[in-house]
């Protein structure tokens, strides 16, 4: 039987057959090629690990990120997968820490410590000196002020009632550790978490 074909049709053919056969020979096989793009994506960017901030289970994550460093380049994340090296998660992350860039790029997020002065309806900004400085303070007036060492009964207590202390539950064993020492070395005995919120 005998096919017929156009001009236009023979042309097209043609390019087409020996655009794939050069791009073969050039090593361009599209399976590779689309194998390839998860490597190009991330080449050139930072890799930083760190934990997921949602919640408790604290599973790793590798934050990928471009900026060189120099003084006027901005440094912004753009990629985030599961580690794999991670003991606890070992690479997986559930849909809430796969979306964890919402959260970095969104605009509510407060990225420095802020202050509401008595009486005042405005946030003003502060650096992380002056926070340290402040809560430092407000916690040894407090602690001065309201530490008891003994109850009603005469019992010895050394407790200090009147603060508390809100740790992250993303954090890891050795964090949870020192925030529990801290705490009960200074008498708190409200202590709570942010996974029971
Ligand atoms: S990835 Fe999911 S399970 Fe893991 S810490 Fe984040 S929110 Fe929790």
């Amino acid at each position: 039987m005998t096919v017929r074909v156009s001009r236009r049709q023979f042309l097209k053919f043609g390019a087409a057959g020996l655009g794939a056969s050069s791009m073969a020979m050039m090593g361009f096989a599209p399976d590779e090629a689309h194998a390839s793009i998860r490597h190009f994506k991330l080449t050139g960017a930072k890799m930083t690990r760190n934990i997921c901030t949602y919640c408790s289970v604290g599973c790793g994550m590798l934050l990928y990120s471009r900026g060189d460093g120099a003084i006027n380049a901005h440094e912004e994340i753009f990629h985030v997968e599961g580690d794999p090296d991670h003991p606890v998660s070992r690479g997986s992350l559930c849909p809430r820490g796969s979306g964890v860039l919402d959260f970095i790029k969104a605009k509510s997020r407060t990225k420095f410590p802020e202050v509401r002065e008595p009486g005042s309806s405005e946030w003003k900004r502060i650096s992380w000196d002056e926070a340290m400085e402040r809560i430092a303070r407000w916690m040894k007036d407090d602690r001065d002020a309201n530490f008891e060492t003994h109850d009603e009964q005469g019992r010895l207590v050394n407790r200090w009632m009147t603060s508390s202390m809100v740790a992250a539950s993303a954090c890891t064993n050795e964090t949870a550790y020192l925030t529990q020492k801290i705490t009960r070395a200074l008498g708190i005995l409200k202590l709570d978490n942010q996974a029971r919120v």
